[in-house]
């Protein structure tokens, strides 16, 4: 699984001198403006003056003109490598992590707050964070009786027996993994980077229920395969076809996607509808979960408060009433913000110069 960046983190923390240091540019002044000659043209006088506690640079030569950022001015000297190759540079350079470490323990909250620790007292949650009784039962399953599960998938059972009408507050673990061809054409075709193929674990399956579709695992937030979702690997989608595919017995308002890879790095979080959304704005460094619809449960407002301070709503263009509602929802539990897409359109498809007018704060 690829590292979570947090852009914002970075650029906060980061260390100029360090950086001017690590590309041996020798500095003139005290402070923190300095000036030095400009690595970005031919420079015979100190053309670039840095702000190393602003973290900006400008060169002042008319044929040149770079200026920009602390990540910006790696990303150049990188041969603008991108800004993610450039983050985890800079992050390097400057010894920090990518993102704010977590603190001891796996509730970032615990201690934090004692108001949220106590709501969690009584619920499916332990202090912890932890789904009480959570892990255990995976560790018993044989190699026998997880090919035999996946066997009988394949041929198109359930995924999960239901034959206990027990309230059931976990999500069990899968004890198998479907094998998927991250190569196939449908993955070029939704224009899936293959950074975020490989860091997504997806592909096409070619046999049982999710025969034909594209399949994205959904683990929950403590990083457990418990379903995958299959996207029909054509278009138009047939009408007798389901356009997503979940497991029939699948909690989905259990599960917050991509929740696994972000907890505890992000104090704020963009909340989107789908998958690809949320894959989307991963790849572009930006802290999100996925609904799997534009409704929120009880229990994964839980989980919205537990990991996140604030919680930026991005529901698809258009769906105006179901995001008044989903707002209204959230504003009970966290603080929560609205951004408004263009009807049509959504976090997969908008263009990534939107996403940078709307999230500044996540978007280099
Ligand atoms: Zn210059």
């Amino acid at each position: 699984m690829g590292k979570y960046i947090d852009f914002a983190y970075i650029k906060t923390n980061a260390n100029f001198p360090a950086v001017l240091g690590h590309y041996n540019i020798e500095t003139q002044g005290d402070g923190d403006e300095v000036r030095c000659n400009c690595p970005f043209h031919d420079d015979e006088t100190p053309s670039l003056s840095v702000n190393t506690d602003k973290k900006v640079f400008t060169c002042h030569a008319d044929s040149c003109g770079e200026k920009g950022n602390i990540l910006d001015f790696v990303n150049l000297m990188e041969g603008e490598c991108g800004l993610r190759e450039a983050a985890e540079c800079l992050a390097e350079i400057s010894q920090i992590p990518c993102a704010k470490p977590k603190p001891a323990g796996n509730n970032r909250r615990q201690g934090k707050s004692g108001k949220k620790a106590n709501r969690k007292n009584g619920s499916a949650y332990s202090q912890t964070g932890q789904k009480k009784g959570f892990k255990q039962g995976k560790k018993s399953v044989n190699p026998e009786a997880e090919a035999a599960v996946k066997a009988a998938f394949e041929d198109g059972e359930p995924l999960f027996d239901d034959d206990d009408d027990e309230p059931d507050d976990s999500l069990k673990p899968l004890s198998f993994q479907l094998t998927l061809d991250p190569n196939h054409q449908y993955g070029k075709q939704r224009k899936l980077s293959a950074s975020a193929i490989g860091r997504f674990e997806m592909g096409y399956c070619t046999r049982g229920l999710m025969s034909h579709r594209w399949c994205v695992p959904i683990h929950d937030q403590h990083g457990d395969l418990v379903a995958y979702v299959g996207r029909f690997a054509a278009d138009p989608v047939p009408a007798a076809k389901a356009k997503y595919k979940l497991p029939k017995n699948f909690k989905k308002n259990r599960v917050l996607f991509n929740l696994n890879r972000i907890a505890g790095y992000a104090d704020d979080v963009v909340v989107v509808e789908g998958v690809f959304d949320a894959i989307r704005l991963h790849e572009l460094g930006i802290p999100v979960v996925a609904l799997f619809g534009s409704s929120v449960s009880d229990e994964q407002i839980e989980m919205l408060t537990q990991y996140f301070d604030c919680v930026h709503v991005m529901l698809d263009g258009g769906a105006n009433k179901a995001r008044r509602k989903l707002v209204d929802r959230l504003a009970q539990a966290v603080a929560v913000r609205s951004v408004v897409l263009p009807d049509g359109d959504d976090p997969e498809s908008v263009d990534e110069e939107f996403l940078r007018e709307k999230l500044p704060e996540f978007v280099a």
